[in-house]
């Protein structure tokens, strides 16, 4: 029977076929909304980040003069208190731009060839600088192993900011004794290697750390501030100068996180 044949035909083939055609379609419309949703907030955190750092820039700066000024030490720790607010609204917001602004790809490379003896000696100052500011009794070390003088062709800005993201958490994270810096150069391979004894990361969270806006709830990083977006930074960075960032650590006995960039 023909009728019969011709439905038996179209249930099992032209229909399964038709709804098939038709998921896959609401699929990529689903995928593309996505992308477009992706796209439009990308556009909008790069378009506001001048709009926002103005008046931002501005209410720090008044805060500044107003430090600078004659006050009561009762206004002088208000000021305080909104200098350091200020700051720290600063670096998140600059973090959050930075990501949109990494993920539109806007920040272009520019590779030069780095004097890393030099630049270790900068990394050290900054780690004091910010240990000072925090008032912890840490103690920055250094150690530089480049028997080959090597001069990696890298950009010197995407190196630097990796670097200062994992000093500022070994000083964020740690109370007390030492951060190491290393650098360990050869014509093949740089590492820079951030250590501190601080309050560690457990192995589980480990795994989790490079993920954006993730922290430790336990590692008391709401108290100590930052939006989570360090080690996401870093880790695209690293990628970028077609490296990565390796991690090790103890829960109560410290991390050490290392900087790995093949040069050939
Ligand atoms: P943020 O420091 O702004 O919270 P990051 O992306 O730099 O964001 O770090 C993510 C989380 O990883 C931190 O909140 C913290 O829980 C953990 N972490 C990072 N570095 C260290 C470190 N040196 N010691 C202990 N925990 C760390």
């Amino acid at each position: 029977n023909p009728v019969l044949a011709f439905a038996i035909v179209f249930c099992t083939v032209a229909l399964p076929a038709n709804l098939i055609a038709s998921m896959i379609e609401r699929l990529e419309t689903a995928e593309r909304t996505q992308r477009d949703i992706n796209a439009m907030k990308s556009e909008f955190l790069a378009n506001m980040s001048h709009e926002i750092r103005t008046p931002m820039n501005a209410m720090h700066g008044m805060f500044q003069l107003l430090e600078r000024s004659e006050l009561t030490d009762r206004q002088r720790r208000w000021i305080d208190g909104g200098l350091s607010a200020s700051e720290a609204l600063q670096q998140q917001i600059d973090q959050v731009f930075q990501m949109a602004r990494l993920e539109r790809s806007m920040d272009q490379s520019e590779a030069e060839n780095i004097d890393l003896r030099e630049a270790l000696s900068q990394w050290t100052v900054s780690a004091e600088g910010q240990i000072a500011r925090a008032v912890k009794p840490l103690k920055v070390t250094s150690s530089y192993h480049n028997p080959a003088g090597v001069k990696p062709r890298l950009d010197p800005t995407q190196l630097n900011q990796i670097v200062l993201n994992l000093l500022s958490n070994a000083v964020k994270f740690s109370e007390t004794g030492e951060i190491s810096i290393s650098v360990r150069a050869s014509e093949q391979l740089l590492s820079v290697a951030i250590e501190d004894e601080g309050i560690g990361i457990d192995i589980v969270d480990q795994r989790m750390i490079f993920e954006r806006f993730w922290q430790v709830d336990s590692g008391g990083a709401r108290a100590t501030g930052g939006a989570g977006l360090g080690l996401a930074i870093s880790m695209e960075l690293a990628n970028r100068l077609g490296g990565n960032i390796d991690v090790s650590s103890a829960l109560g006995k410290g991390s050490c996180f290392t900087v790995i960039v093949p040069l050939k």
